[in-house]
């Protein structure tokens, strides 16, 4: 059976839109990869011509423009917006649909930057928030107050890729007249099509697999056309919007989303099951796994189960210390989602402001690993993996 939000029959499928979604007519004679339109404005002429005041902040860039339309035919949204990087999509959202004295339900489990702005930022310009367990609807429909306007959840998480089914959160939202707004970087549409779910935001960080070649930095929301032009106001306002270089590598990336994505999860699947067997490691997050949480959701809702794998070994941080500097093919890097594959160590990065008794409890102790699947010769990776993993057996 079809997983939800899968294409419907006679619908181009992702591979196809990400080659080709959102694009205009071509004639004879006109590129066939859209130009960069490198130019902060546009002849604007007299009040009878098109009216529309084209200027690169404002989001109509040819570049910016395009891309957008991509990005909501791969996501199944009216429109989508691209901006300067995932956090300025996040912020956006939240400037254009909350004001001062209104509440946001957000889960727990959020990307480090993201957690800050709600829980330190917002506060401080008058915008409450209230943190939910994902895992719970009770808790979620608890936390409901008459000025609440905003939902937030993300999934996959980082770094123990939970998977949270939107589904019953979107309906106690709208059971309520509220928004749901997910971060769904981790899976690209690839992966899941959060929209089809009853997603009514969906927000990316383009930096990760939607660019995918770790060379820029972007953001998207795609949403209603309502929805998206009250981003777009507060991207005007507030100013991030994307250059249109930024734009053009964007819709180069997105050209490849579709076979980087399916080769990255094979990879990913394959390293996941190796490191199962390995007497040096004491568990494998995977949500492919069978061992994994979330395996029943993931397995019902995704389509692949991503890039994104962890690991805890066995012995603890100075094992993981070992295992990062023995790597010689992966990279020690933070963030994810590109062509290469990246290591990292929570402790070191996402969470490295949390005590070490407070990420036990959240499922990141010492020797936690988080590895961002690139799309290398698997074979060439697991023999990384386990030349790497030698001397962590080392007492
Ligand atoms: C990286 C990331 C962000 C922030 O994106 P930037 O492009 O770095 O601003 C937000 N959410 C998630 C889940 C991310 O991985």
């Amino acid at each position: 059976m079809a997983r939800p939000g899968r294409k419907r029959p006679g619908e181009p499928g992702i591979s196809t839109l990400g080659v080709h979604g959102g694009g205009e007519e071509l004639r004879v004679g006109d590129p066939v990869v859209p130009p960069i339109v490198q130019s902060a404005t546009f002849l604007w002429g007299s009040p009878d011509d098109d009216g529309e005041l084209r200027y690169s902040r404002y989001g109509n860039n040819p570049n910016q423009a395009q891309v957008g339309r991509k990005l909501a035919a791969l996501e199944g949204t009216e429109e989508a917006v691209v901006l300067s990087s995932g956090m300025s999509a996040t912020a956006m959202t939240v400037m254009a649909l909350t004001r001062t004295g209104e509440h946001i339900v957000a889960s727990e489990h959020l990307y480090g930057t993201t957690k800050a702005l709600l829980a330190e930022e917002l506060p401080r310009r008058g915008i409450e928030v209230t943190f939910v367990d994902a895992d719970n609807p009770r808790e979620w429909r608890r936390a409901l107050r008459p000025t609440t306007r905003l939902v937030f959840l993300e999934a996959p998480t980082n770094p123990t890729l939970r998977v949270f089914d939107p589904r019953p959160v979107a309906a106690m939202a709208h059971e309520a007249g509220l928004v749901l707004a997910m971060d769904a970087t981790f899976a690209s549409p690839v992966n899941l099509r959060p929209a089809a779910l009853g997603v009514d935001v969906v927000i990316h960080s383009a930096t990760k697999y939607l660019a995918g070649h770790s060379d820029v930095i972007a953001g998207v929301v795609a949403s209603t056309r309502g929805v998206v032009k009250e981003v777009t106001r507060a991207m005007r306002l507030y100013g991030p919007a994307p250059d249109p270089m930024a734009c053009w590598l964007l819709d180069r990336g997105l050209r490849t989303l579709d076979v980087r994505v399916r080769r990255q999860n094979e990879n990913a699947l394959t390293l996941a099951r190796w490191l199962e067997g390995r007497p040096e490691v004491e568990r494998v997050l995977y949500p492919g796994l069978e061992s994994h949480p979330d395996h029943a959701v993931a397995a019902e809702l995704m389509e692949g189960f991503g890039g994104m794998l962890s690991f805890v070994l066995a012995g603890g941080g100075e094992a993981a210390d070992r295992f990062m500097a023995g790597l010689e093919l992966m990279l020690v890097a933070p963030s994810l989602g590109g062509v290469e594959t990246l290591v990292s160590q929570p402790r070191y990065t996402s969470h490295v402001g949390v005590s070490r008794a407070d990420r036990e409890r959240m499922g990141i102790p010492d020797g936690f690993v988080r590895v961002s699947v690139g799309v290398e010769d698997v074979e060439d990776l697991r023999a990384d993996v386990e030349q790497a993993l030698g001397p962590t057996r080392r007492p």
